[in-house]
């Protein structure tokens, strides 16, 4: 071999070298197409917020419009690791229901973001997936409030509306179980930026494990309680994580929510979080936001 030849095979081998380093081991997909909320706007921040972990490369699938026939919108979850749910809307075919079940059943990882968990309050199994939700009608009927009461997590079987908020509005989040892979290495208290907190969740609330709470003060249009904002639910084989920050872009630039979401999706996805906590993390009376 020449040396001219031996260069070429030596930079080829050292441009495999560095893709097969450089590329991300886990696929993510992210579900959107119809949501109260702009999903339009939130979408491609998720996905550059998900690629920012060089964990994951990221899909989007966009189902039909409100109204058009659904029946085409068959997302292969199967081939993914992590499903970020951006969804609120029309039902989904019974096929692509089974697959979700079956993929998250399976092993797979699902990530609840803020208004997805008022997505489908009459499919039972997603309901028992994400543990709680809110509107769509959603009451006493579907399962009990969980809020954080003297030291503990409690269950609230009394009768009233599923989810609720008041005006958007700063708030601190509170970590209750620091030993979770999401949470450790976290400070126990930090701030978020202003943003809906979000109330009166409820739902089946089985193999739930509540991460952390924000107090949503009466006088600030919440219930006096303190809320869970980030739990995650154990279903089958799988891993299902609920993220209730995040109403627009604008709230996504706070590091409270990148940073959680973040560890929130490699959770999902393998169980664990290799992530470092980032420098810009905020403090208990501080947010701190990344442009
Ligand atoms: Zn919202």
């Amino acid at each position: 071999m020449s040396y001219k030849h031996w260069l070429v095979a030596f930079g080829m081998w050292v441009g495999l070298a560095v893709v097969a380093w450089a590329a991300p081991p886990h696929k993510a997909l992210i579900v959107d197409g119809q949501n109260a909320h702009p999903w339009k706007e939130t979408t491609p921040v998720l996905k550059k917020v998900l690629e920012e972990t060089g964990l994951f490369t990221v899909d989007v699938a966009t189902s039909p419009a409100k109204g058009q026939d659904m029946s085409g919108f068959q997302p292969k979850f199967a081939d993914y690791q992590l499903v970020v749910s951006n969804y609120q809307g029309d039902d989904w075919p019974e096929a692509t229901q089974k697959a979700l079940i079956e993929y998250v059943k399976g092993g797979g990882g699902l990530l609840v973001y803020h208004f997805a968990c008022a997505a489908f309050p009459k499919w039972k199994e997603y309901n028992e997936m994400i543990g709680l939700g809110g509107w769509g009608g959603r009451s006493e009927k579907d399962g009990p409030y969980v809020r954080w009461r003297d030291g503990k997590i409690v269950t609230d079987n009394s009768p009233g509306k599923g989810g609720g908020h008041g005006p958007s509005q700063p708030f601190q989040l509170v970590i209750r179980e620091p030993n979770h892979p999401i949470t450790k290495g976290l400070p126990e208290k930090f701030m978020h930026v202003s943003d809906e907190l979000y109330g009166w969740l409820r739902g089946p609330g089985q193999n739930l494990t509540v991460l952390a709470t924000a107090f949503a003060p009466k006088d600030l249009g919440g219930a006096g309680e303190h809320e869970p904002l980030l739990f995650t639910v154990s279903y089958g084989k799988g891993r299902v994580v609920q993220n209730a920050l995040g109403h627009t872009a604008k709230e996504l630039k706070s590091v409270a929510f990148i940073a959680t979401f973040q560890r929130c999706a490699e959770w999902a996805a393998t169980g664990n979080v290799t992530q470092k906590v980032p420098a810009d993390f905020p403090t208990a009376d501080k947010a701190s936001i990344r442009e």
